[in-house]
């Protein structure tokens, strides 16, 4: 049997690493259209674009690795079209035959065709997209950032710290509004505004052209006009499913799987950003595009092409980092939302939040108490007493069943 991993990117490494942790020694070929070897994103917009680290720090096995765990690695080759029915795939290069694939293409920034015609906009997604924006993030440059969701507001940190004027323009009336709630996006909002980001809500762009000086020009809705010397849109990504689409995969925002990550084709598994997964303890489906995701649904997913047959039941998770806030979260909220939010701790600082329906905990995070995030996972799909949870008198590993 030979596997073959369409997707060059995080979910796409874990598998073929687990392959390999299984004792599968069978062939297997990874193809990547990116020019670098799989690597984590999330430094991207945090230690790399801060100068912390380099970008080459991000991957996650050099080519090496990938040559002594027998792994044909196939970088810079994108995969153009797949006949199921044959197995076999077509690349610019050539065909290649499979008899059991993963599907890990991502997700790719959507777009703002407002700007489509600006010379100087950026997208955050790649290595070569964080080296690039880094280099013109330089001190007193003027950064518009489109969209207050987790990569504008880390590139507006990362800005900051640069020494650039920050403008951040969101159509929503709070950063982050739609996953976090009121109350807590306020405390994101608060600490840009401590940090001197100037942030537009309920804010609507007419227009963007380029100025006399190669700079950006954003009109709004309201009239008011912002100029910047680069202007970076993070207004969410889009999976990446042209390639299952035509080959014939069922696809309805992402590939859709079973519980067990395998897609429409019996052949064929999907992991990471791209797949809408039926999550067998959330009851429903789900795209994750989270870094945790992708390692572990690459690794699931692995196992299952080798015939383990075990559902993917664990909860999303996800962190940031902007300034000196680190934070945690894991669990949904779901389509139903959640009826209350309850927070526990001091908001300036250290602090956890709740979000609940019917006194059952839905997602929970963490800010700063990094000893937390497990107790706070084992308290996800508990049904608690909401003073108690509330109270930091009462420990969270005592809450369970509280109510
Ligand atoms: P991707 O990373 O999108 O990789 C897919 C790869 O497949 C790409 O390299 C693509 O070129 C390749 N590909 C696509 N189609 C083909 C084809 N037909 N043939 C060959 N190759 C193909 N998550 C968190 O939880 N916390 C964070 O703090 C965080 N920060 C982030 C910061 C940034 C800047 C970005 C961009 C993402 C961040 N994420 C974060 C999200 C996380 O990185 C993603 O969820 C994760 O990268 C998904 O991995 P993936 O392998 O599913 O897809």
């Amino acid at each position: 049997m030979s596997i073959t991993v369409v997707g060059g990117g995080l979910a796409a490494a874990s598998a073929v690493e687990e392959l390999r942790a299984q004792g599968y020694d069978g062939d297997v070929t990874l193809f990547g259209a990116e020019a670098h070897p799989p690597y984590h994103r999330p430094p991207l917009s945090k230690a790399v674009l801060l100068g912390e680290k380099e970008p080459e720090s991000a991957i996650v096995h050099d080519a090496g690795w990938y040559a002594e765990q027998r792994v044909d690695l196939r970088l810079g080759e994108e995969v153009l079209e797949l006949d199921l029915a044959g197995g076999a795939l077509a690349t610019s290069t050539g065909t290649h035959a499979f008899d059991r694939l993963l599907l890990a293409t991502g997700a790719e920034p959507r777009r703002l065709p407002a700007a489509d015609s600006a010379a100087r906009v950026a997208y955050l997604r790649t290595l070569d997209d964080s080296r690039a924006l880094r280099a013109a993030l330089v001190e007193g440059g003027r950064v518009v950032i489109v969209g207050a969701g987790w990569i504008g507001l880390e590139v507006a940190a990362a800005a900051v710290s640069a020494g650039c004027t920050v403008t951040v323009v969101e159509s929503a009336s709070l950063p982050l509004l739609r996953v976090v709630g009121a109350r807590v996006a306020q405390i994101f909002a608060d600490l840009h505004r401590a940090h001197g980001v100037d942030l537009r809500f309920d804010a609507q762009i007419d227009q963007v052209t380029a100025t006399a000086y190669s700079g950006v020009r954003l009109t709004l809705g309201d009239g008011s006009v912002l100029e910047g010397d680069l202007l970076v849109v993070g207004v969410g990504v889009e999976p990446r499913v042209g390639l299952a689409e035509r080959a014939g995969l069922t696809v309805d925002n992402g590939v859709l799987t079973d519980p067990t990550l395998r897609t429409s084709d019996p052949r064929v598994w999907a992991a990471g950003d791209v797949a809408n997964h039926q999550h067998p303890v959330l009851g429903r489906r789900i795209r994750v595009e989270h870094w945790d995701t992708a390692i572990e649904q690459g690794k699931a997913a692995a196992r299952n092409l080798l015939g383990a047959g075990e559902e993917y039941q664990r909860l999303p998770y996800f962190f940031t980092d902007q300034y000196d806030l680190g934070m945690e979260y894991v669990g949904s909220v779901g389509p139903d939302g959640f009826d209350e939010v309850v927070l526990r701790g001091d908001p300036g600082e250290t602090f956890a939040a709740f979000w609940m329906r019917g006194g059952r905990i839905l997602a929970g995070m963490h800010v700063n108490d990094w000893d937390a995030i497990d107790p706070i996972r084992a308290l996800v799909g508990e049904t608690v007493d909401t003073g108690k949870l509330g109270d930091e008198a009462v420990d969270l590993t005592e809450l369970a069943g509280t109510r």
